[in-house]
């Protein structure tokens, strides 16, 4: 398993749970670097596609099985997510919403504008309703990725934290440090990075800004996202700002979020974090006259039809890949690792496994 962000690490629990013998090469000294200690954690039953309502929806469903067995820092919460509608266009959306997860046994409910401002009573008058999705969940995604990497630990898997990968090959892999582990198989789970192994991966980084605040037990009580994202979220090309807030368990609020194609640098951008508040507090005015204690970036793995690839990479023996998550992958990482591992070890799956194949977006290896 080479990289142990949240995905890696849900890889390696499932594969050594079903009886491989695994090794877990990061980069890191820890599990949960990269975009998952960077990511704000909901667990989202998503609608944008049925590929990705098959995978959000499973994930969910792994989740909720796990949920009891995940340690107290894990912070998983069952808040609930409430997509917000500002004006009766937005509306006509959470009406086309509700059918669609109605339609397959998903909770849901509509609020009207009275119901939601008695839901969320920090939110701006006048909004024109929502669609609340009471099964939605979060968690604090590095302290998962730490217990899963753990829980592979504990049935075999071999932890090899600071060593990077340099190449990857049909015998095992190479770090950087020239050293070699050989290896039956390979799986990348690298993220973002993914392409930096396999070149012909049609995967991006996609940055994205979040804000924490200080202490405001009962601001907010469910995970808000207004409807303008899923717009914002799929332009390739544009920057974007959308309302995206969370409650923690410690009662911070976590505030996003951003989307930035093309830009490779970490830092903190002034201009793209002024954007982002400005649109929080157009939602939410009392975040004006709160306290943020710390910012921080992450990259998002991109891919052309906001799909993951997991599976087999074409061109390569031996090698597969669980990687392109973009803003869903601590949503999905338990599906990704369930369908990886069905594939390795020859078991069906419980959801059609052909929509996240690497093929689909891959100039084959020459
Ligand atoms: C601002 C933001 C908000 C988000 N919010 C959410 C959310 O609310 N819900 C959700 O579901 N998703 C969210 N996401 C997306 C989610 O964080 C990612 O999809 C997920 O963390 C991807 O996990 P990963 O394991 O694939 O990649 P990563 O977490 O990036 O892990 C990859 C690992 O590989 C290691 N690595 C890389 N190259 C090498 C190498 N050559 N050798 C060894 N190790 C290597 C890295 O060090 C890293 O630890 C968000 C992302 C961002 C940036």
């Amino acid at each position: 398993m080479v990289g142990a962000g949240i995905v890696g690490a849900a890889c390696a629990k499932e594969l050594a749970e079903g009886g491989l013998r695994v090794a877990i090469c990061e980069q890191n000294g820890y599990a949960g670097g990269g975009a998952t200690a960077a990511g704000m954690g909901h667990l989202a039953i998503m609608d944008d596609s049925d590929p990705q309502f098959a995978l959000t929806s499973y994930s969910q469903s792994l989740w909720r099985e796990l949920a009891a067995e995940l340690p107290v820092e894990a912070e998983y919460l069952a808040c609930g997510a409430l997509w917000i509608a500002a004006d009766e266009e937005e509306f006509a959306e959470v009406e086309r919403k509700f059918r669609f997860y109605h339609d397959r046994n998903i909770p849901v409910e509509i609020l009207d504008s009275r119901q939601i401002a008695a839901a969320e009573p920090n939110l701006r008058a006048g909004l024109a309703g929502g669609l609340l999705l009471p099964a939605d969940r979060r968690l604090l995604p590095p302290c998962a990725a730490d217990y899963l990497a753990r829980r592979a630990a504990a049935v075999g898997a071999k932890i090899f934290f600071g060593k990077q990968v340099a190449e990857v090959l049909e015998t095992g892999v190479r770090f950087e440090d020239k050293t070699f582990l050989a290896g039956g198989l390979t799986v990348i789970a690298t993220g973002a990075a993914a392409a930096t192994l396999v070149p012909e991966i049609d995967i991006h980084p996609r940055k994205g800004h979040l804000v924490i605040t200080d202490r405001y037990p009962g601001f907010v009580q469910h995970q808000l996202i207004e409807l303008g994202y899923l717009k914002n979220a799929h332009s390739t090309t544009a920057d974007s700002v959308a309302f995206n807030v969370q409650p923690r368990v410690t009662g911070q609020i976590l505030i996003g979020s951003s989307r930035q194609f093309g830009v490779e640098d970490g830092a903190a951008e002034g201009p793209m974090l002024s954007k982002m508040l400005a649109r929080a507090i157009e939602y939410m005015p009392g975040i004006a006259y709160l306290s943020t204690i710390r910012v921080w970036t992450g990259f998002r793995a991109a891919t052309p039809d906001n799909l993951p690839l997991i599976g087999a990479c074409p061109g390569y023996r031996r090698v597969y890949l669980a990687a392109g998550h973009e803003g869903l992958g601590i949503s999905t990482s338990l599906a990704t690792a369930r369908l990886l591992a069905d594939e390795i070890l020859g078991r069906d799956s419980q959801i059609a496994r052909s929509p996240y194949e690497p093929s689909r977006s891959f100039a084959l290896h020459a």
